[in-house]
């Protein structure tokens, strides 16, 4: 019987469970075993695993976060540490690495690769979705609708009060989560770092809102152009003798990383999953898997290194068409 290792590895989002489900479900559909790894990285170092089969993946499809754990471990950037998470794989038998990660997730299954000859397979997954080589990346549909609740939410304060309101939402350097939640939300004005705006125009923009009688105006900032607190303080300053009122602040941080996974999610994981595991049984290696064009492709694991994805223009100037 054949036998692949899974881990989750990098900063955890809703899908990773529907994914997990996915690899061992296939997996035992053609009589293959799976190891999964506890915390990621730091399990096959420590040789922390468990057998995964076919019931032992019932019910988790629904939940956020990763039955697996998973961790972030810089002794994985050391040859010495991955030299003994590779002795601990091949003493198991295994053939074949199934990486649930990031991009720093695939640079460390890719040294293993290099370094020792193993098959390592990439599913690419973040809350970001900047991975390079793929348009989609498991829990980004979630982080998104989780962030457009939170401010529907908000806008009923902000139009009740007349306010303008700052929304930090997350992304890292990227402006993904955020291009996506204003259009979602009808945001007023939305900041990301690959387009920015000076602060002249932001202000204009919160002026023409009032001017058109609009008495709120939410601003959707990607954490990656600064933070709230930040502007806030900037535009109170700059605004104060505008009769523009208090701009206050939310940032929303992790309830955009938890909680149940979008149907959206939910599917693309089991999908990333299936093709995963099936891509491997026909033979193919050293693989990520990436959506492209509204189908499933495989590509070189290391396409994704050293280069960002950003969002398209065409997206973004359809913000300011519906916005200000
Ligand atoms: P996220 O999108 O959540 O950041 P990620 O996979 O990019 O996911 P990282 O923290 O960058 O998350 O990487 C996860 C783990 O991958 C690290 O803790 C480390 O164990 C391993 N890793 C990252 N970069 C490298 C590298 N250059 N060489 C070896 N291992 C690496």
């Amino acid at each position: 019987m054949k036998r692949i290792g899974m881990l989750t590895s990098g900063g955890d989002c809703p899908g990773l469970n529907a994914c997990i489900r996915a690899v061992v479900r296939t997996a035992s559909y053609y009589n293959i075993e799976v190891i999964g790894f506890i915390r990621g990285f730091k399990g096959l170092i420590e040789n922390d695993y468990k057998v995964l089969d076919y019931k032992s993946v019932a019910g988790i499809l629904q939940k956020g976060g990763t039955i697996l754990l998973t961790a972030r471990e810089p002794r994985f950037k050391e040859y010495d540490y991955r030299k003994i998470a590779f002795e601990n794989i091949k003493k198991l038998g295994i053939d074949a690495l199934f990486v649930i990660g990031g991009n720093g997730s695939f640079q460390g299954a890719y040294l293993l690769h290099k370094d020792f000859d193993l098959n390592v397979i990439g599913i690419p997954k973040t809350i970001d979705n900047d991975i390079y080589g793929t348009e989609y990346a498991i829990g980004f549909d979630t982080a998104v609708n989780n962030a457009m609740e939170a401010i529907d939410k908000i806008k009923d304060t902000t139009m009740s009060h007349e306010r303008v309101f700052i929304v930090e939402v997350m992304g890292r350097d990227s402006g993904f989560i955020a291009l996506e939640v204003g259009m979602a939300t009808g945001a007023e004005i939305t900041l990301i770092p690959e387009y920015p705006l000076p602060i002249h125009v932001i202000e204009e923009k919160i002026l023409k809102a009032k001017e058109m009688g609009k008495g709120f105006a939410i601003i959707v900032l990607a954490e990656g152009v600064a933070s709230a607190k930040e502007l806030a303080e900037i535009l109170n300053q700059r605004l104060k003798d505008k009769s523009v009122g208090e701009i206050r602040y939310q940032v929303l941080g992790y309830i955009q990383r938890g909680g149940s996974p979008s149907a959206y999610d939910r599917i693309m994981a089991s999908k990333f999953g299936v093709f995963a595991v099936e891509k491997y049984m026909e033979g193919n290696k050293n693989f990520m898997v990436a959506y492209e064009d509204g189908q499933l492709k495989i590509k070189p694991l290391e396409i994704s290194f050293g280069k960002i994805r950003i969002p398209n223009i065409q997206e973004y100037e359809i913000n300011n068409i519906l916005s200000l």
